[in-house]
């Protein structure tokens, strides 16, 4: 079972492998409909989230000239990624385990009057507290980014995730919300920012032929081999990296490619009923959770679109074991980022001094939980008994099994579910 799961649709590819013949409106036409949809004073398509986030960056550090660009302590390495590209400062701000979203004691502290912005982040989909964070930016004259990279197509409080606050990005990479394969959205309600920001695009160059026939090829591979009966197959080829976290020293800046935005025909139908179907798995994990796994925390949050589900468990061995007997068995459960922005090898001595306790805990703890249309209940029952059967240790008891077998018949399990 792969851990995340946004295939491309055929009418997409096929749009797509058309547009690589003529058809040079389709930047426009998704452009428009981005500014429609997100009710944005603009929209641009890039190559990927993390190039969204460099020519964003750019653009703010054009407009105030500032460079201490604030990020979670614990996020996608993507996102210093994009900082040291845009030639800014990276300074991480430690997590709340509990909420994924900022330690606000320690944000009140990192930020300043030469911070150029801060990144709210809704990491695997949960809403971040874009108005707390609001508030401690304003007296700084500090500039709020949303990091939406997950979370395309949330709403909280009834504001589209990417809208609330100054300038906002969606990724539309293999593994997220929405994919074209690779690629990325800006979306501003500011004039001042939105003019910066297409000062930088129209500079930038765009995706090559070569470039986009090698994605189109790539995406309808991925459609056909992240099914669950096939993605055993690119699972166990260990040259593809997937599910891998990288930090780049260097990637492409471009436009997106006419060819990659044509495969975003109906995108908006595609994306509203790819997170229907994962909001109903969370909805489900999160009432099989409460029932049947009493010992893992889901982190819930009303809101969330649930890219995937992230639970967090005792401790680092627990979360090891549980990881190891899940990819035997082929779960598609994740351990997320493998450490905190404060240990990534790349940073080392580029950082400003500062401690991330918070984020060592996610990592030491956090699981995440496949939501996508590939997941059955069969599979979630599997996910819950595999997560009581480590938190009980080792083997099942013959309670446990009795209520398995209560489980599979599908009758209402246990009434107080922590006397197993
Ligand atoms: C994926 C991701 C990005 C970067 O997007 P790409 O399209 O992969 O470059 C940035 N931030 C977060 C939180 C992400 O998950």
């Amino acid at each position: 079972m792969p851990p995340t799961a946004a295939p491309v649709p055929f009418q997409g590819l096929a749009a797509g492998c058309a547009a690589l013949f003529g058809g040079a409106d389709q930047l426009d036409r998704v452009t428009r409909e981005m500014c429609d949809e997100f009710e944005v004073e603009s929209a641009f398509l890039v190559s990927s989230g993390k190039a969204a986030l460099a020519v964003v960056l750019q653009a703010l550090h054009q407009l105030t000239g500032r460079r201490k660009v604030v990020i979670p302590a614990y996020t996608c390495y993507s996102v210093p990624s994009a900082v040291v590209k845009a030639g800014l400062e990276v300074v991480p701000c430690d997590v709340e385990p509990k909420t994924l979203d900022f330690n606000f004691d320690q944000l009140g502290q990192v930020v300043d009057g030469n911070t150029l912005c801060v990144l709210a982040t809704h990491l695997f989909g949960a809403p971040a507290d874009v108005d707390r964070i609001r508030s401690i930016c304003r007296n700084r004259d500090t500039v709020l980014v949303e990091d939406a990279a997950q979370a395309m197509g949330g709403v909280t409080n009834g504001r589209a995730l990417g809208t609330i606050g100054d300038v906002g990005f969606f990724s539309l990479g293999r593994g997220k919300n929405l994919s074209a394969g690779g690629g990325g959205i800006i979306v501003t309600r500011s004039r001042e920012i939105g003019v910066a920001i297409k000062e930088e695009w129209d500079r930038l160059g765009q995706e090559s032929f070569g470039g986009a026939v090698k994605n189109l090829a790539e995406m309808a591979a991925t459609s056909v081999l992240i099914n669950p009966g096939l993605y055993w197959l690119p699972a166990g080829l260990p040259f593809l990296g997937l599910g891998e976290t990288r930090f780049y020293r260097d990637f492409p800046i471009l436009k997106m490619g006419e060819a990659r935005a044509a495969t975003l025909k109906n995108w908006k139908g595609r994306l509203t009923s790819a997170n229907a179907v994962r909001g109903e798995q969370a909805r489900a994990y999160l009432e099989e959770l409460r029932a049947y796994s009493p010992h893992v925390a889901a982190v819930s949050s009303p809101g969330a679109v649930y890219l995937r589900l992230p639970i967090l468990v005792r401790d680092r061995a627990m979360k090891r074991e549980i990881l190891q007997r899940a990819t035997a068995l082929g779960l598609g459960m994740s351990q997320a980022y493998p450490g905190t922005i404060r240990q990534v090898p790349e940073l080392e001595g580029a950082l400003p001094p500062g401690d991330a306790p918070g984020s060592r805990e996610v990592v030491d703890r956090l699981l995440t939980l496949p939501t996508h249309r590939f997941v059955t209940s069969a599979h979630r029952r599997a996910v819950c008994r595999l997560l009581e059967d480590v938190a009980v240790g080792g083997s099942a008891t013959p309670v446990q099994q009795a209520v398995d077998r209560t489980v599979s018949s599908g009758r209402r399990a246990v009434s107080n579910p922590k006397c197993w």
